[in-house]
C-alpha cells in the first residue's frame, strides 16, 4: 500500500463513533482528500488537537481499496493558525474561505495555487486582517485559480478595449460587457472603470502584498455584487458560512469591522 505524504490544511472534521475522526483536508499535493483518523480521540501522539478546521498540517495517510476514504496514519503541525479559533469574527471568515474551497472543488484534483491561495488568506485572518477587501480578493482569485477567471480586461462581446465609465457585468458570460452592447440584456450589473480595475489589480497581486490593499467604497459594493452573482452560480446555494457571517455582522452595521493590521 503506497504512503502519501503531504501538506494539508483541515477543512472539515467531525467525531465518528467512540474514537475516530472523519476529516477533509485540502492537500498540496493531492488536492481534496477525505479520510479517517481511528483511534483519532486517544492517540495524542499521532493526532493530537491536530485535526481542527483551518489547521495547517502534514498528512501521512494510505489509501484503501475497499473504501473512498483514506486512511490517516499521522499529522504534525505546521502552522496551527490558532488565532483562527480565538473570536468570532476570524472563525466566521476562516469559515467562509474554507467552505468555499470545499465547495468549488472536486475530490483528488491537484491544484497548488488553490493551495497556497488558502494558506495566505488563513494566515491573513489568523493576524486578525479583517477586511471586505480580502474576502474580494480571495473570491476572484479563487475563481481564477478554478479556471473561472471573469474577464475584466475587454468587452466580451464586441472585444472592444475598455475606454468609457459605464459598464456591466454578466454572470452569465463570465465578463465586463460595453454599455452598447449589454442593452436590453437581463441579469446584467451595473459596474465601473474604477471597479473593473481594482479587481484587474486584485488578480495579479503578489500574495504578500494582499494585506494592504484598499477598495474605495464604490469598489467595495460594486465588487460584492458581481462576485456574489458569479458565485452562487456556480455554488447553487448561499454558503452556510456566508450567512452567519452576515448574523454577526450584519452588511449595514456600523461595528467596524476594518481591524487595523
Ligand atoms: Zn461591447
Amino acid at each position: 500500500m503506497p504512503l502519501y505524504k503531504t501538506p494539508a490544511i483541515i477543512l472539515h472534521a467531525f467525531p465518528y463513533g467512540e474514537a475516530d475522526q472523519i476529516v477533509t483536508l485540502y492537500t498540496l499535493d493531492f488536492g481534496k482528500v477525505k479520510g479517517i483518523a481511528k483511534g483519532a480521540k486517544r492517540s495524542r501522539k499521532r493526532f493530537g488537537n491536530r485535526l481542527e478546521i483551518g489547521s495547517y498540517v502534514k498528512v501521512t495517510y494510505f489509501e484503501k481499496e475497499s473504501s473512498g476514504l483514506v486512511r490517516l496514519s499521522n499529522c504534525d503541525l505546521i502552522r496551527p493558525f490558532a488565532g483562527l479559533r480565538e473570536d468570532i469574527h476570524r472563525l466566521a471568515w476562516a469559515s467562509y474561505f474554507i467552505e468555499l474551497v470545499n465547495e468549488m472543488t472536486a475530490e483528488k484534483i491537484e491544484n497548488k495555487p488553490l493551495f497556497r491561495l488558502l494558506a495566505a488568506f488563513l494566515s491573513l485572518v489568523d493576524r486578525g486582517i479583517l477586511k471586505d477587501e480580502i474576502q474580494r480578493v480571495f473570491e476572484v482569485r479563487l475563481l481564477s485559480c478554478l479556471g473561472y477567471r471573469p474577464l475584466l480586461d475587454h468587452c466580451t462581446r464586441c472585444q472592444k478595449k475598455l475606454a468609457g465609465e459605464k459598464y456591466f457585468f454578466s454572470p452569465r458570460g463570465g465578463g465586463v460587457l460595453c454599455a452598447p452592447c449589454a442593452a436590453n440584456l437581463p441579469g446584467i450589473i451595473p459596474v465601473s472603470l474604477g471597479t473593473i480595475k481594482t479587481l484587474l489589480l486584485a488578480q495579479t497581486l503578489t500574495l504578500d502584498k494582499v494585506g494592504r490593499i484598499s477598495f474605495s467604497p464604490q469598489s467595495l459594493k460594486e465588487s460584492q455584487a458581481i462576485l456574489s452573482a458569479f458565485l452562487r452560480q456556480y455554488l447553487g446555494k448561499e454558503l452556510k458560512s456566508k450567512k452567519f457571517m452576515e448574523q454577526i455582522n450584519p452588511p449595514n452595521s456600523e461595528c467596524g469591522m476594518r481591524n487595523a493590521e
